[in-house]
């Protein structure tokens, strides 16, 4: 059925009401793009708390830890623990620690990863006859040297296992501007190697829920997942059974949205996240 929209709503007032008891909320373009609080976003998530509703953080974004956006949140005006942010590095490491633990690593990532694995208990090392797991992520020093050790890993060697931190092609920036993200660097040894990487963590992995459900206990069938992204955010609440609400103020455009096909479009679609408090029959359903 295509979407049909309706007239926006006045800002969301005392009557407003919460429509699910969790609300999954990507950060970078639906919270926030880049530096700037997006409006109506606090407002939403003070008046969500104050219904008593579980709000998290769900980011792809694996260079950065769950305190740095709780720091960020909270410096912006939403208050918020380190406990409900949930990124791609957190799911890369829960699943380091349940398939690989103590693994010896070559992360071609940021400093934040490398960290984190270090702590988890891993080796790290650059020497292809050592390295049990390439972790391919969002690296910005990523070149030929490296791209040299991944294949000697997994092509020359042949024994390592290969994986990605998260599936997101490019960061997108304001002005339809941006930066090659941790898809680029699969495909780079992909190419190289002839090898696919065996797994991509954070959304829309369905992994990524389990790991927040069993620390939160959420039911998909009451969540809903608010983003900006179809391919990350809303395949992710299709991929899991959670209600998904696209929202219009970061990398997908109206018309974008609009020519969705059924299989991939969202249950709802909104023009600012605070469009979730409209009543439940003025939300753009599809
Ligand atoms: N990867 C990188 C490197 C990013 O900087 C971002 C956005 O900040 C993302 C992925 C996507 O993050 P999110 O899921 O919060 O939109
Ligand atoms: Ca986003």
């Amino acid at each position: 059925m295509p979407l049909t929209s309706t007239t926006r709503r006045e800002a969301p007032g005392r009557a407003a009401r919460r429509h699910f008891d969790t609300y999954l909320f990507d950060l970078d373009g639906t919270i926030y793009l880049g530096t700037d609080l997006l409006p109506g976003a606090a407002e939403l998530v003070s008046t969500l708390r104050a219904q008593s509703a579980r709000v998290l953080f769900v980011s792809n974004n694996p260079t950065r830890s769950p305190q740095d956006y709780a720091d960020k949140l909270t410096r912006l005006g939403i208050p918020t623990s380190h406990e409900d942010v949930y990124t791609s590095l957190v799911a890369t490491v829960a699943w380091v620690r349940a398939h690989a633990p103590g693994a010896t690593v070559f992360p071609i990532s940021e400093q934040p990863l490398v960290d984190a694995l270090v702590a988890e208990g891993c080796t790290i090392s650059d020497d292809p006859e050592k390295i049990d797991l390439v972790v391919a992520s969002y690296d910005r020093s990523f070149d030929y040297r490296k791209l040299q050790v991944a294949f000697d890993t997994l092509f020359v060697h042949g024994r390592a296992r290969f994986v990605a931190t998260n599936p997101d092609r490019f960061c997108p920036f304001p002005g339809g501007r941006g930066e090659p993200d941790c898809a680029s660097v699969v495909a780079a040894i992909t190419a190289a190697t002839g090898v696919a990487c065996e797994a991509v963590f954070g959304k829309p992995d369905p992994a990524f829920l389990e790991i927040i459900a069993a620390e939160t206990g959420l039911d998909p069938a009451t969540t809903v997942m608010v983003g900006d992204r179809l391919s990350t955010d809303v395949a992710f609440a299709r991929a899991t059974g959670m209600t998904s609400a696209l929202v219009l103020t970061g990398e997908t455009d109206r018309a974008t949205a609009l020519r969705t096909p059924a299989a991939q479009a969202p249950t709802l679609l909104l023009e600012r996240v605070d469009d979730l408090l409209q009543p439940a029959g003025h939300l753009w359903d599809v």
